[in-house]
């Protein structure tokens, strides 16, 4: 998706000459020549960055940059403030108002590109992880602070790597109130700390005396844990051909010597919010994968999931000779429960009754709810007689103890149990699982609370 870039600047001229700029390196472009024309565009319609001009009569760039902020309809909208190149007290203002970044007139081209492309890609990140957030609203109170941290800049791990005797230990300095910095002068040891520690920005120079800063960011980029990690590059003069190397390599910011406080501050926190964006995105896509084989009331494994891992046991014993045994548990006038207590302390008696299914299995043994009270156990390695036996201690464990239904309201349940064992040649999951469950239902009708091996 091409980002939208919002050019506001009460100059035409420069308004032109940034639209070019940017139009050449395939943005939209959309441009505004006041701050109110600025802000009534971000409400109406989707932008992905916007260049905010700091010098503008009517309403500054200041005000514009702290509406947006403001504003929870646009407080995502990353914010890069255009000031004069000696303004420094600008940028400290702009940092106060939530600007995200800073162009210094005359904008240099590496500098807009790279500033644009970094926030733009942030945003996108962020768009999909509000959205994702938002389907699962009930993510609850803990989703929520999940959120939070991905979307926060500070307290961050940082690795800076520079061999310079003042130059490095000043960077800490800087860094140190606002991240977790460590500072390491030997390349080889900083990479070797890459890929054991997850970093969440590495900070490399690439005026280094005695390393050569490049081929570090690329074994950077070719280490398992450290390959996602952002790299910011420092560099002595902006234009150089080896910055322009070190985006091919996956370099994804830079910044120039002598190095503005609030320049680094702004790269750093832009790079670390990427980071967790991204992180949260993948630990959402984990969960989910978690939520489609589990079942959410219980915790344990879902029919479906069960039904291609029986599958493969299956396979697996015909072929090696393996034992297996499924032992199918049905709850015992489970309707009479939620009759007589209600639902709720139905679920209660559900969860407690994996617990114990859980307590009395091994870690190779795969525990499932089929459905409703019916539970399944898939037992590797393990003949009938043994099979009997986890059966019956099932189901003393069951019926021994008691199932709190509501704080301090006991009842006492029982489970009917079915067994079957895996025959070798022609015994197939479908007929594994109808056997046992024809022999719960023996069990059933011997007078239930009784585990029953299938009719030989
Ligand atoms: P039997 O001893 O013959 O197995 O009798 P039963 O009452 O356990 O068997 P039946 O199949 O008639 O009833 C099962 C009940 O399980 C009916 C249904 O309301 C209840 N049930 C199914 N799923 C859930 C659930 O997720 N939560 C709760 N609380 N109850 C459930
Ligand atoms: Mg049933
Ligand atoms: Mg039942």
């Amino acid at each position: 998706m091409t980002a939208r870039v919002l050019v506001v600047d009460d100059i035409p001229a420069n308004v032109k000459l940034l639209e070019a700029r940017l139009t050449a390196e395939y943005f939209d472009v959309v441009t505004a020549s006041s701050g109110v024309e600025a802000l009534s565009i971000c409400a109406r319609e989707r932008i992905d960055v916007v260049l905010l001009d700091v010098m503008m009569p009517g309403m500054d760039g200041f005000e514009v940059c702290k509406r947006l902020k403001s504003d929870p309809k646009t407080h995502h909208i990353p914010v890069v403030m255009v000031t004069a190149l000696d303004q420094a007290s600008d940028r400290i203002q702009g940092l106060k108002f939530g600007a995200d970044d800073f162009l210094t007139k005359p904008v240099d081209d590496i500098a807009l590109i790279t500033r644009v492309k970094n926030l733009a890609r942030l945003k996108n990140l962020n768009d999909e992880m509000v959205m994702r957030a938002a389907t699962s609203f009930e993510l609850g109170v803990e989703g929520y602070e999940a959120l939070e941290q991905a979307m926060s800049g500070v307290n961050g791990r940082v690795l800076v790597v520079d061999d310079h005797p003042r130059n490095g230990p000043r960077l800490v300095s800087l860094l140190e109130g606002t991240h977790k910095v460590i500072c390491e002068k030997d390349v080889a040891t900083a990479l070797d700390m890459a890929s054991r520690e997850p970093f969440d920005v590495i900070i490399i120079s690439l005026a280094m005396k005695n390393a050569d800063g490049l081929r570090l960011c690329s074994q950077i980029r070719s280490q398992d844990l450290s390959r996602h990690v952002p790299i910011i590059v420092i560099v002595e003069e902006p234009n150089e051909a080896r910055l322009l190397r070190g985006f091919d390599m996956g370099v994804n910011d830079y910044l120039v010597r002598p190095i503005e406080p609030h320049e680094l501050f702004a790269r750093v926190s832009t790079q670390i919010k990427r980071k967790r964006h991204l992180d949260f995105l993948r630990n959402r896509l984990a969960e989910s994968v978690e939520q489609s084989i589990t079942d959410p009331l219980t915790g344990l494994y879902n029919r479906r999931y069960m039904e291609s891992h029986l599958r493969t046991l299956v396979e697996d014993a015909g072929k090696i000779g393996r034992k297996l045994s499924v032992l199918w548990a049905d709850i015992d006038f489970f309707k009479n429960v939620n009759d007589t207590y209600g639902h709720e302390a139905g679920d209660r008696v559900l969860k407690q009754f994996s617990d114990r299914i859980l307590r009395n299995t091994r870690g190779i043994d795969l525990a499932c709810r089929m459905g409703g009270e019916e539970f399944l156990l898939i037992l590797p390695d393990t003949d009938e007689l043994r099979a009997y036996k986890i059966g019956e201690r099932l189901r003393t464990s069951v019926a021994a103890g008691e199932f709190e239904i509501a704080p301090g309201q006991f009842i006492r349940v029982t489970a009917s149990v079915g067994l079957s064992t895996f025959y070798g040649d022609g015994d197939t999951p479908e007929k594994l699982l109808k056997r046992a469950d024809e022999a719960m239902y023996c069990a059933k009708r011997r007078g239930r609370n009784r585990v029953s091996v299938e009719a030989a």
